[in-house]
């Protein structure tokens, strides 16, 4: 829907040309960034509400991260995991002092591969135990998103991820997500070896477990001897206002899966292994070329520090509330929204029925003027920005949202 000029054009002609098809972008070529603003090929400015898929939580160029990225740059890129280098050993201990929960951690390159990882050790830990292979079930959530490996997107509980990709691996069974009954129903088949589930559903439309519900989960894994796996790959490091989402919901997971923003643009997954499970895999038992890639790790130990600071924590509660207020103002005027869900700056806004379905084409009219937002399934607005973001550029989203929302209403 934008004019493009003839090199930006070429550039996206070569996408369309070469690329597996599996993706849509938008017909924007991004050139930079700093903090949360990014500039395409053109040289037009937009603010960032998306931060890469809630990846960017520092924004853009963020000065601690380069240098991190670049002094590591200089020293050593890869040592495969036959050696050790420095990064990654410190990194593990500084994820495990900051859980307050896990022994141990596996890092690797990716959300998914955390979450194949977690699902792995879960077989194993119960297959440890002496339970045959069809009570090892793993329980997942309606709404849920775990990745694309075929295991993980099994977790996955959604049919549209999953379609044309059978025979899928077996041992998992899906529920309603914050459905008690349905969860006290399923452990009392007594085949249940985990849970995994997301404290806040991101793909799924920013849908924040309800209060107790996590609790509960715990609970019954410790009553019927189940291990809980939480992926907190998109709604951890800082996004809810605490370093890891749980520590709101009062309750100690087993497992819990990283990446996304634990590398701020870099790629690197983890899971961290609490106590019940720390000791399940051993040698030869899983196994990653890139993980603990040093420069990936370089980075990852800056990110979770500057993301667990006090500023950058506050920072999340501050802007949330002003994301909030700022929507609330906007649907008073315009009426789109149903309501605003989430936790932190994780945010949804859940298009009403004049709207539905509609979240793709107000994405368009963002981009169209100067903003960068996702969407969570076709009726929910995702806003994930950089937990750094400042006042001026959530002013400054805000009134380009409200401006995309009416160009988008006079269609
Ligand atoms: C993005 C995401 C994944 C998959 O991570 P990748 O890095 O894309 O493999 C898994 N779980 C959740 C909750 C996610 O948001």
């Amino acid at each position: 829907m934008q004019s493009q000029d003839p090199s930006a054009q070429s550039l996206i002609d070569l996408g369309k040309r070469y690329w597996l098809p599996v993706y849509r972008p938008r017909d924007v070529v991004l050139d930079h960034g700093k903090g949360a603003r990014v500039w395409d090929t053109q040289g037009r400015d937009y603010i960032d509400f998306g931060a890469g898929i809630a990846v960017n939580a520092l924004g853009h160029q963020d000065p601690d991260l380069l240098d991190a990225l670049t002094t590591q740059a200089h020293k050593l890129w890869h040592t495969s995991n036959v050696f050790y280098s420095e990064p990654p050993l410190h990194l593990a201990e500084e994820l495990v002092t900051a859980s307050g929960f896990a022994e141990r951690v596996y890092l690797c390159n990716s959300g998914t591969e955390a979450n194949e990882a977690a699902i792995k050790l879960v077989r194993k830990w119960a297959a440890s135990q002496g339970r045959e292979a069809d009570k090892r079930v793993i329980v997942t959530f309606r709404g849920s998103f775990h990745g694309r490996t075929l295991a993980a997107v099994t977790a996955t509980a959604q049919p549209k991820y999953q379609e044309g990709y059978e025979p899928l691996p077996g041992g998992f069974r899906y529920l309603d997500f914050n459905d008690v009954g349905a969860l006290e129903s399923a452990f009392a088949l007594g085949d249940v070896a985990a849970v995994m589930l997301e404290p806040v559903q991101g793909e799924g439309g920013v849908l924040p477990a309800a209060p107790g519900f996590i609790k509960r989960v715990r609970e019954l894994c410790d009553q019927y001897g189940a291990l809980m796996v939480l992926d907190e790959i998109q709604c951890g490091m800082g996004r809810t206002g605490s370093l890891f989402a749980y520590v709101q919901d009062q309750a100690t997971p087993d497992i819990v899966t990283l990446a996304k923003a634990l590398g701020c643009g870099f790629p690197i997954g983890a899971m961290l292994v609490g106590p019940k499970a720390a000791e399940i895999m051993q040698f030869g038992a899983h196994g990653t070329t890139f993980g603990g890639n040093p420069l990936a790790a370089a980075v990852a130990r800056v990110a979770l520090r500057k993301l667990s600071s006090p500023e950058v924590l506050g920072n999340v509660q501050h802007q949330a509330q002003a994301l909030r207020d700022g929507l609330a103002r906007i649907n008073a005027s315009l009426d789109v929204f149903d309501e605003v869900r989430g936790r932190g700056l994780m945010l949804g806004a859940v298009l009403n029925d004049a709207h539905k379905g509609k979240a793709g084409a107000v994405l368009d009219h963002a981009a169209a003027h100067g903003l960068l937002l996702l969407q969570a399934g076709p009726d929910v607005l995702r806003f994930v920005p950089a937990l750094n973001i400042s006042d001026a550029d959530i002013a400054e989203g805000l009134q380009r949202l409200e401006a995309a929302l009416r160009s988008y209403l006079a269609t």
